[in-house]
């Protein structure tokens, strides 16, 4: 499988810069509304957005039984910010209606970051990734409150001043063949998030 075929959920958010850098890691990306458009890739991104608006259209457009069955097949992931919360097994401060499709055995705070400071930016030591720190982007971010046993953390907040009491947050995770960051690394032209998910695809 050296192009997999990695579907973007596109019901909202953050769509286009996620072909993008899908296609730039070297993936055939196509934007997925469809349960047939979802039975043809070999795994699927969730982008950042709204949560409880990504919630309700997976409703309408019937994905979310669908969507849950593929994940609990092992079908490989990615959730940035709002896609985290969507693959997280438990939300603090989320909308008591919120669906989860689950994938990562973790807690996560929702907006966790504060609503006044909407977005932080600082540089992470990420795991795994060759050439230094990673430039990170967060907007109005999740972080993760508790991981289960099986959840590596690849990232987390630098104990820096201005990072408060999002100090030493894991903000990059991966369990199995589910990889999921609190920023947005779609918005920052550093494609080495999305190489290395495109990677744990083609080795799935
Ligand atoms: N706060 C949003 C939510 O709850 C996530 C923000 C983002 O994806 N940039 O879903």
């Amino acid at each position: 499988m050296t192009s997999p075929t990695v579907g973007v959920l596109a019901l909202q958010g953050n769509v286009r810069e996620h072909l993008a850098a899908l296609t730039a890691a070297g993936a055939t990306a196509v934007p997925v509304r469809r349960t047939s458009e979802l039975d043809a890739v070999d795994a699927i991104v969730l982008p950042g957005g709204e949560s409880t608006t990504m919630s309700k259209l997976l409703d309408v457009f019937e994905l979310l039984e669908p969507l849950r069955a593929r994940l609990r097949a092992g079908m490989p992931a990615y959730g940035s910010c709002a896609g985290m919360i969507l693959l997280a097994e438990e939300i603090l401060d989320g909308r008591p209606d919120q669906h989860q499709l689950g994938g990562l055995d973790v807690v996560v705070r929702r907006n966790a970051f504060g609503r006044q400071a909407d977005s932080f930016e600082t540089d992470l030591e990420f795991d795994g990734l060759p050439g230094g720190p990673v430039h990170a982007v967060f907007i109005r971010a999740p972080w993760v409150e508790k991981t289960g046993g099986e959840v590596e953390v690849l990232a987390s907040v630098p104990h820096v001043d201005v990072a408060g009491a999002a100090a030493g947050r894991p903000v990059a995770i991966r369990q199995g063949a589910v990889l999921a960051t609190s920023f947005h690394p779609e918005l920052t032209g550093d494609g080495r998030v999305h190489d290395l998910f495109v990677d744990m695809v083609r080795t799935s």
